[in-house]
């Protein structure tokens, strides 16, 4: 399959069509954001690993029952997937505390929650994705309330099914992001899973091996994406 035309480009990611009008290719960059784009920076290589983690991990999901866009992995970089109607909802789901919910409600870094935490933000760069409730979503007509409750309930599902797949590679999954869209009628997990995406510690020493390490320039930025890889892959 091959590229037409860019679709999109977003902060890590570029979309091309192809010739068949039903799927995409998602191309990974190395250029790495945080703050809502006020950091801008490169991570080198990073492009190929998300590429490798994401398609290991939604491989693993389908294996498990969740329906993804994924249909193969091309190259290095490319991600050939179904084509969506991208959901403006992010999803956060919080095994411990971290990142915005230290900052906004206090908690302490490191606590284990007892049960998952599903959040929703309004994928919208200009707001800074605001936290929303389903009302405001509904509101604002960017998903139903049936749709919420399947994003939640997928949301858990994945939680459960990654949660356990980073523990045997002594990874704790701290938090991630999701983001779903609609095909054919249903509901298909899209975008990426990466170090981009989740916060990942090490089991044992709690070392961050997620963009926190570029977010708070701790150094050791493309080692840590490549031991998260080297985990995932299974290699040595
Ligand atoms: N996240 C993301 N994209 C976003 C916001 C958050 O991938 O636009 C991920 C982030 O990497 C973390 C989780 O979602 O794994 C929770 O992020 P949080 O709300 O703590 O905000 P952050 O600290 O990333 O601003």
């Amino acid at each position: 399959m091959k590229k037409t035309t860019l679709l999109h480009e977003g902060k890590a990611k570029k979309v091309f069509l192809t010739e068949n009008n039903d799927l995409v290719i998602q191309e990974f960059k190395d250029d790495a954001t945080a703050f809502n784009n006020k950091k801008k920076g490169t991570i080198a290589e990073k492009g190929v690993v998300n590429n490798a983690i994401s398609c290991k991990l939604f491989t693993l999901l389908e294996e498990q029952g969740v329906r993804t866009h994924l249909v193969e992995k091309l190259s290095d970089r490319d991600m050939l997937c179904k084509r969506l109607d991208i959901i403006k909802v992010e999803v956060v789901v919080r095994n411990i505390a971290a990142g915005s919910l230290v900052k906004r409600y206090g908690f302490t870094e490191g606590t284990v929650l007892e049960q998952p935490i599903v959040e929703f933000y309004l994928k919208n760069d200009d707001l800074d994705d605001p936290l929303m409730n389903e009302s405001h979503a509904v509101a604002l007509g960017v998903a139903s309330l049936e749709e919420l409750a399947v994003l939640k309930s997928r949301a858990e599902a994945i939680n459960a099914v990654l949660k356990e797949f980073f523990a045997e590679r002594k990874l704790m999954l701290v938090d991630f992001k999701l983001e779903f869209g609609r095909h054919d009628g249903g509901i298909l997990l899209g975008d990426e899973i990466s170090p981009d995406t989740c916060r990942l510690w090490d089991l044992e020493t709690k070392e961050k091996l997620d963009k926190d390490r570029f977010r708070f320039d701790l150094g050791g930025v493309e080692d840590a994406y490549s031991e998260v890889q080297r985990r995932v892959l299974g290699l040595d």
